[in-house]
């Protein structure tokens, strides 16, 4: 797993060249973004200080992966998903596009636009799936925008297909409300562009 430090408070973890999660440092410890694959082991070897959060930008199983072994490993940790997202896991509504992993995991809280997250808030960003959500760190202006954008070569909406990443738009759901939602992050104007598939981008937009 590849490990870069990105800004003051975030790292960058990619798995198998590229799948991303983040470490956002909080003041009692860190707050972990999405979770790759298959990576517990090699999340916890990375992480500085404790884990104390698990905040998940949506339920696909490359961002989930490693969501139940690491509850296993560190039981006290917070879990939150969003809202519309936990529902399908729940099997409450319909599964969409892309994969939907079974977990045992349920989440302790359930995102809404408007939440805090340490110092991220929860930026609504539906349409990839149902419930997709980005974070904004309000400290510095960096987006971890989950799977509204890639950033392989240049910035690409999921919307549609782009040849370097062709499967973040194969699974999205909803090509317009996705749309939509970019523009809601380009309007927030961030300094630092943070993605599930990509590398960082400083003044994306
Ligand atoms: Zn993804």
């Amino acid at each position: 797993m590849r490990i870069r430090t990105v800004s003051e408070s975030t790292t960058q973890l990619t798995r198998y060249g590229f799948v991303n999660a983040y470490l956002v440092r909080e003041e009692d410890g860190l707050t972990l973004v999405d979770t790759t694959m298959n990576a517990a082991a090699r999340i916890l070897a990375a992480a500085a200080e404790p884990i104390r959060r698990i905040a998940l930008t949506h339920g696909h199983g490359d961002h989930v992966g490693s969501l139940d072994e690491l509850k296993k490993r560190l039981p006290d940790v917070e879990v939150l998903m969003p809202e519309i997202d936990a529902q399908i896991h729940a099997g409450e509504r319909k599964k969409t596009k892309g994969s939907w992993p079974k977990l045992e995991t349920t989440p302790d809280t359930l995102l809404r636009a408007g939440d805090r997250v340490g110092s991220l808030e929860v930026i609504a960003t539906p349409g990839h799936t149902p419930g997709h959500v980005s974070f904004l760190d309000t400290r510095d202006r960096t987006v971890i925008a989950g799977d509204v954008f890639t950033t392989y070569g240049r910035v690409e909406v999921t919307d549609h297909f782009y040849w370097r990443f062709p499967f973040a738009a194969m699974a999205t759901e909803d090509k317009a409300q996705d749309a939509e939602s970019a523009r809601s992050l380009r309007a927030l104007e961030p300094r630092l562009l943070l993605v599930g598939h990509g590398p960082p981008v400083r003044d994306p937009f």
